[in-house]
């Protein structure tokens, strides 16, 4: 029966709940948007029409996100969060199977069981680097590359995506965190028009709950996107958010270094556990879920090849510096 695989496509889906202090269990971003921006948001928001159904096609924000990365609109569509566009794209391709890296971000397996697509599994190396997804590539509907990944932290080479890229399956490369890491590889869409890059503002620009996310590809298939999209998946409130935010990426880009900043210091300090890291997270070799859950800090507990591992979201400073002192008690007692 058909509600027995949505349950088990839900199965280790776990809301944590509760008053604890401090929350560095979602990858989010520590810093909500400031209150001058909120209120030139707000007054912008005075002027659009609440009666009149959105662009069908979003092309206002597909605008300024085409110019803000220098492609053109075509080349751009956006979704209600990028976990959206994700669903979309495993109904567009042929094929028989999708193929993932483990450990990775669970939505693709979640859509994958949803829809009935087999999933094959090609788990990354002892240092996280994709293995020999190539030979898998044969009648893929899709191969997903997540990069830097979730929950490892680290990314994958260019000349291994081109590789990938080369066997002509559909590849669709996960950029949620680029702007913490050194280099994206949006530009090879310009070379590959079977490349689809996902991006998000749900972390770096600080929107998790607006929920904005947009895809990077060719013509062709934005264009056969598009057409399978639902067209009002977005709201003209969200999309406003999110162009606004476009023009203030001066404020994004000193919360990126912040961050950044912040996740070598907590790495340094735990050097011998954590996993170098070019996302908004850490992940670290320490058992130490309940230990913090305790002390009221909210982690990610990880299972399966990660278990005894968890995944710390960078906070503030002050949040961070509280994490620090937990864990060092922790190693203590341990
Ligand atoms: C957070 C995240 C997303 C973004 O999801 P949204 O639906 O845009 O909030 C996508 N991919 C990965 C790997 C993530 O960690």
């Amino acid at each position: 029966m058909r509600i027995r695989e949505i349950v088990k496509a839900f199965e280790s889906y776990k809301v944590v709940e509760g008053n604890y202090r401090i929350w560095l269990d979602k990858n989010e971003n520590p810093f909500d948007v400031p209150t001058e921006i909120k209120e030139e948001i707000f007054e912008e928001l005075k002027n659009v029409p609440f009666n009149r159904y959105p662009h069908i096609t979003a092309d206002p924000l597909r605008e300024r996100i085409a110019e803000f990365l220098g492609f053109e609109k075509e080349n751009v569509i956006v979704g209600n969060g990028s976990d959206e566009l994700i669903s979309l794209l495993l109904k567009l391709f042929e094929g028989d199977h999708i193929v993932i890296s483990s450990p990775t971000f669970g939505m693709y397996d979640f859509f994958a069981k949803l829809e009935g697509i087999d999933l094959v599994d090609v788990p990354l190396d002892e240092r996280f680097k994709l293995q020999n997804v190539e030979d898998y590539a044969e009648n893929a509907k899709a191969i997903f590359i997540c990069s830097p990944n979730n929950p490892t932290g680290n990314t994958q080479e260019g000349e291994k995506i081109i590789s990938v890229l080369e066997t002509g399956a559909p590849v669709i490369l996960d950029e949620a965190y680029i702007e913490f890491a050194e280099g994206s590889n949006v530009d090879l869409i310009n070379e590959y028009d079977n490349l689809i890059v996902l991006r998000t503002f749900s972390k770096a620009f600080g929107l998790a709950g607006i929920r904005v996310g947009y895809a990077v590809g060719s013509e062709e298939i934005i264009n056969y996107l598009l057409r399978i999209k639902p067209p009002f998946s977005l709201n003209v409130i969200s999309m406003k958010i999110a162009e606004l935010m476009l023009d203030h990426y001066d404020v994004i880009k000193q919360n990126i270094n912040y961050i950044i900043k912040e996740r070598e210091r907590i790495y340094k300090e735990f050097k011998e556990y954590a996993y170098p890291s070019e996302a908004n997270f850490l992940l670290m070799r320490l058992n130490a879920y309940e230990f913090l859950l305790e002390r009221g800090i909210v982690v990610r507990k990880l299972g399966g090849r990660l278990d005894g591992h968890i995944r710390v979201t960078i906070g503030k400073k002050e949040e961070n510096d509280e994490l620090i002192k937990a864990l060092k008690e922790f190693l203590e007692v341990k």
